[in-house]
């Protein structure tokens, strides 16, 4: 499942970052998900992520 961050919602509170450091960086004040883990959508840690970002910006598709 791909995984992704609405620039438009984010405002880099980091704490995806800080929870799955694996998957999402934050860089230039703004959450990304980091090279090559655009597919981690499935990874539980990366949907409590999304559950839990503050801003709800954390997209899961596919
Ligand atoms: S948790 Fe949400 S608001 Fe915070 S940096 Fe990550 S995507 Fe952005």
């Amino acid at each position: 499942m791909k995984v992704s961050i609405d620039p438009e919602l984010c405002y880099g509170s980091n704490d995806c970052a800080y929870r799955v450091p694996a998957v999402f960086t934050v860089s230039d004040g703004l959450g990304a998900v980091l090279p090559g883990q655009e597919g981690a959508g499935a990874d539980p840690s990366v949907r409590d992520a999304a559950e839990k970002c503050p801003s709800q910006a954390i997209r899961i598709e596919g």
